[in-house]
């Protein structure tokens, strides 16, 4: 699997606890996505230079994240992904992916998606309760977000996912429970629930500070994570991911072949590609970017990846999938003192049950997915 990611890195407001690198000003668009088109151009041989031969059957994924993607007009959306196709990909992608706010979903821009060939669409509605959504500054009402998505449905969309949030200020199981519901009873194909984190550098890092932040206690936030595993599990979706909940059949193939180390391309202000030994993070400024474009210069840093990065990279990702990490790619990619430091690590955690071993793989299970974290850094290289 090969896959393309386009950054767009525009909002028309900020939330109040979004750390990524997106830009309330407008003013910048049609340049950036003239410099989009323009990287595309100078980087059409990046599969090729990094040993994707591409005459070799391939298959590829699509996907147009942000910022809001739903914000540029479907002819800028259009220019872009039919370039990303025409350069990047031998054949039609298998999963085109655009991200899409509820207060932007129309009939109108609906059917300009599906005549560009996306397939797959994910609303970032996060709660159906308008005071939680006043308080995260989103921009739409719980009527947009559920609307939305009937209006995907009834635009021919059978590939939707949606975007909770749990741990959020004055949220208990009770709350979070109406959410899942109404999630379930709109019956889309998959769900990323996230659990609140409180960034130091957003506005929501700033309210913490000053103690004006009413977070639920971790015990509360834990029993809200138990509830949405036994409710997905309780409509038949499958927990593929720390963060991701899907049916059969429909698990994100773009996230999942990142999680997979497979290559991709990044295009965009601050977006990343992974070939496998290296890493390109693209400048986190639009003027920036801009800028490189115009004079043929560097837009990027680029990072060689040690062995222990990719160790790193492989072990964090994997086990928080449940696919887990296999014992032979680990033999056969790393040398003995990462792969003794991995089978020491896991050893204690395999004692406790927080790992599980099955022929090949080895993951951590489930019931410890809320705690993963504190088990993978057990097993991260320092
Ligand atoms: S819409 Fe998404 S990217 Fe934009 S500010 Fe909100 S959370 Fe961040």
């Amino acid at each position: 699997m090969i896959g393309i990611y386009l950054h767009i890195p525009f909002c028309k407001s900020k939330c109040g606890y979004c750390d990524f690198y997106a830009t309330a000003s407008q003013t910048l668009v049609q340049p950036t996505v003239w410099a989009m088109l323009h990287e595309m151009e100078r980087r059409k041989n990046y599969f090729a230079q990094v040993g994707k031969n591409p005459s070799e059957p391939q298959k590829f994924t699509l996907y147009v994240g942000g910022g809001t993607p739903s914000l540029l007009p479907p002819d800028m959306l259009a220019a872009l992904s039919q370039k990303a196709i025409a350069t990047f990909c031998a054949a039609p992608p298998e999963e085109f992916t655009v991200e899409l706010n509820p207060d932007d979903v129309t009939p109108e821009y609906l059917q300009a998606l599906r005549s560009m060939g996306v397939n797959r669409i994910s609303i970032g509605i996060q709660s159906f309760f308008d005071d939680d959504l006043q308080r995260l500054h989103r921009r739409h009402s719980a009527r947009q977000a559920i609307r939305s998505v009937q209006l995907a449905q009834s635009a021919g969309f059978d590939n939707i996912s949606i975007d909770l949030i749990y741990g959020l200020p004055h949220m208990d199981c009770e709350r979070w429970r109406y959410n899942l519901h109404t999630a379930f009873s709109l019956g889309v194909q998959h769900l990323s629930a996230y659990a609140l984190t409180v960034e130091q550098r957003t506005p929501f890092g700033v309210l913490r500070r000053k103690n004006r932040l009413p977070l639920p206690h971790e015990d509360e936030v834990a029993m809200q994570h138990d509830l949405l595993c036994q409710m997905s599990a309780a409509q038949g979706l499958v927990h593929y991911e720390i963060s991701s909940f899907a049916r059969r059949g429909f698990f994100s193939l773009h996230n999942a072949a990142y999680w997979q180390q497979q290559p991709y391309i990044g295009i965009g202000p601050a977006a990343h590609s992974y070939s496998g030994g290296q890493r390109q993070s693209n400048v986190a400024s639009c003027a920036q970017y801009i800028k490189g474009m115009e004079e043929d210069a560097a837009f990027f840093e680029l990072e060689n990846l040690s062995a222990e990065s990719r160790y790193n990279e492989y072990v964090f990702t994997g086990l928080r999938t449940v696919w887990g990490v296999s014992k032979n790619y680990l033999l056969k990619n790393f040398d003995e003192t990462l792969t003794s430091y991995f089978f020491a690590g896991a050893g204690k955690h395999i004692e406790r049950k927080n790992i599980t071993v099955d022929g090949d793989r080895i993951a951590v299970p489930e019931s410890r997915w809320f705690v993963a974290d504190s088990i993978i850094v057990d097993l991260i290289w320092a």
